[in-house]
């Protein structure tokens, strides 16, 4: 079986680890202490939960300075970024404070506004959720969080409990939607059905689409007027390398912190409030948080274009750090040159719901799959008129 390979950054320690092994462990032997790294595995943020796989390529990178304390106060480092160290308290002041700041400044949610939290199970929405949820009095707004359900095996049942337990303890209002209410089957039937089909599309491609379409008509059912989104700045520069790598440039002027509002009645603005902040940050304020979900990779692989382009901005990164907020800047500025994408969307000819084509992709998938009635019975079940 092909080894695993574990890499701690800063410390010169390289080598190889048999797979089926829990990382926390694999770290713990080697001495180190888990609260001072960040897990990294194939370009992605894990949990120390994480059990490897053959081929892995598990990275850890340093969250404490090499004993410098906090920049402000001089008690022990837990972050040190760009040459600047913070202690556990100001970390969380800085963290809250830039993700307080971008809502300000990108004007991104409204005092009065009532916001649904589109909730995946990871650490970042889970965050969100938190830190939307402590200063909504501050902020002036009402908290929704909200949950789509894809179905997918050995995935989704455990952070459903995680969910409802988590909005019980913060006390907020919850709503989840399942994808077998809606289409009649679960991802991993759905699957089943494409293959039996010959149709030839990836499970994140079906997953995308159903989702982005049920966060928005579970945002509306809701009564919000924004869907607050958890992508970090490494996601958004992710999609922006990745869309210049496949020459997509009507989707990078897509790549706004807030969507516009104005499109179509039944579209519900999105914001993504982390848009400045580091998925190294998230992740470290979760930690702090004592937020860390008990993590599982979902078991479809994601698209391997994105998960070079990952690993490519990554190792800039740490080669070169401040990398990624350069590159964001550069969005920023392309964006301010050539002017948002402005989309023509109009309402799809079956269901009604926002499109730029004639008829919705969600529409269009669940025809080709043969279960568009499913979801036309749901619509009329719950009261969704079509146009
Ligand atoms: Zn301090
Ligand atoms: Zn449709």
């Amino acid at each position: 079986m092909e080894p695993a390979r574990i890499e701690v950054v800063g410390r010169g320690i390289e080598g190889e680890v048999e797979p089926g092994r829990r990382l926390g462990d694999v770290v713990k032997e080697l001495g180190l202490r888990t609260v001072e790294y960040i897990p990294v595995v194939n370009g992605r943020v894990v949990t120390w939960e994480y059990m490897l796989r053959p081929g892995d390529r598990a990275r850890l990178l340093p969250v404490v300075s090499g004993g410098a304390g906090c920049e402000i106060c001089g008690e022990e480092a837990v972050y040190s970024y760009l040459g600047i160290s913070l202690c556990r308290g100001h970390y969380i002041e800085y963290f809250e404070g830039k993700v307080l700041d971008t809502i300000r400044e990108y004007s991104l949610i409204q005092p009065g506004e009532h916001v649904a939290v589109a909730v995946s199970g990871g650490k970042d929405s889970l965050s969100l959720l938190y830190l939307l949820n402590k200063y909504r009095e501050d902020l002036g707004i009402e908290v929704t969080a909200l949950l789509i359900d894809e179905g997918i095996k050995g995935y989704r049942d455990l952070t459903i409990e995680d969910f409802m337990r988590i909005n019980r303890d913060l006390g907020v209002r919850y709503r989840v939607i399942t994808y077998e209410e809606v289409f009649g089957h679960g991802l991993d039937e759905i699957i089943d059905i494409a293959r039996e089909k010959g149709l030839p599309r990836y499970p994140c491609s079906y997953c995308g689409v159903f989702r982005r379409y049920l966060l928005n008509i579970g945002a509306r059912i809701a009564g919000a007027d924004v869907l607050a989104t958890g992508h970090n700045l490494d996601d958004i520069v992710q999609t922006y390398v990745l869309n210049i790598v496949t020459n997509s440039l009507e989707r990078i002027l897509h790549l706004l912190p807030r969507t516009s509002g104005a499109d179509h009645p039944l579209l519900v603005p999105r914001v993504k409030p982390f848009y400045r902040v580091l998925e190294m940050e998230t992740t470290l304020y979760s930690v702090l948080m004592g937020l860390y979900p008990r993590f599982i990779e979902c078991v479809y692989a994601p698209e391997a274009l994105r998960n070079d382009v990952r690993n490519y901005v990554n190792e800039l990164e740490e080669r070169r750090p401040g990398t990624k907020y350069k590159i964001i800047n550069s969005l920023e500025d392309l964006i301010k040159r050539y002017g948002p994408a402005v989309a023509r969307i109009g309402s799809c000819r079956i269901c009604g719901e926002p499109t730029s084509g004639d008829i919705c992709r969600t529409c269009r998938y669940l025809d080709s799959l043969g279960l568009l009635e499913n979801l036309l019975r749901w619509r009329s079940r719950i009261g969704l008129v079509e146009g």
